[in-house]
């Protein structure tokens, strides 16, 4: 069992202040939905909990398993088993996802070995409805933005990770490509009964992945949780219908 704890997180970019005393507790089995209008601190929030140095935290803590991570480095929140899935991926020339996918599985686990690793790699792939000539292209370079967001599921699946958090992950996803993507984590999720933050705007994605809990966030906190119905409120009556005085309600 593992617990993601966030508590009175304050950050800041360039003096600009984004997320204001946000909480948020997530353990594994447990899958938890964050939607609210752009632009107010949703990414901000997955990279802050990646470690993304960009982002100064002024104030509170986030815990990993009773352990504060706040001062650890990206790789080493990736080591304890967080993972994140980007909402715009980067691309690097150079390296090959072939490469990179080696480099970050082979640091994770102890007795790596390559043989089985390409093994599996190809059969993700394959079961992504992804050319497996793929991996030997540079990392994200020229890739559509669906192969991009399947591309970092498929990571997930090699990096077996606790806590998965996954920022529109449905963008730029053919209504197939979704479909597969959505029940592709309800069965990593399933069988590896890890945690999930998922953040998305619509309602598609959640026809295959079930939030318990969904979260409205607005001025950079949460403003208001309720479960699977909240989202189509939302739908309904936009965020505009939602202030922060329903936190309390
Ligand atoms: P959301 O994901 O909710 O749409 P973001 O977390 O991406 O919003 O951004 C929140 C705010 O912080 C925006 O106003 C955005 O422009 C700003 N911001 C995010 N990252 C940076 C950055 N690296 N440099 C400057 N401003 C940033
Ligand atoms: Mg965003």
């Amino acid at each position: 069992m593992h617990t993601l704890k966030i508590k009175d997180l304050n950050v800041e970019i360039d003096g600009k202040k984004i997320i204001q005393d946000f909480n948020l507790t997530i353990n594994s089995k447990e899958i938890h939905v964050i939607m609210g209008p752009n632009g107010i601190g949703k990414s901000t929030l997955t990279k802050v909990i990646m470690g993304d140095p960009s982002y100064k935290i002024t104030k509170g803590t986030i815990e990993y398993d009773g352990k504060k991570i706040n001062n650890l480095k990206t790789d080493e929140r990736a080591r304890l088993g967080i993972f994140l899935s980007m909402q715009n991926p980067s691309e690097i020339e150079g390296v090959t996802n072939a490469d990179f996918l080696k480099a970050a599985v082979s640091k994770k686990q102890e007795n790596f070995k390559l043989l089985p690793f390409v093994k599996e790699v190809n059969e993700l792939y394959k079961e992504f409805n992804m050319d497996t000539n793929m991996t030997n292209r540079p990392l994200n370079v020229g890739f559509s933005g669906g192969e991009k967001k399947k591309n970092e599921i498929i990571q997930m699946y090699l990096l077996k990770p606790s806590l998965i958090l996954l920022d529109e992950v449905d963008s730029g996803l053919d209504v197939d490509s979704l479909k597969l993507v959505g029940e592709k984590i309800m069965e990593y999720y399933q069988k590896e009964e890890c945690a999930i933050l998922l953040i998305t705007h619509y309602q598609r994605l959640l026809d295959y992945i079930k939030p318990d809990f969904v979260h409205i966030m607005k001025q950079g906190s949460i403003i208001k949780s309720g479960d699977n119905s909240l989202v189509a409120e939302v739908e309904k009556k936009g965020y505009n219908a939602f202030t922060k005085e329903d936190e309390n309600e």
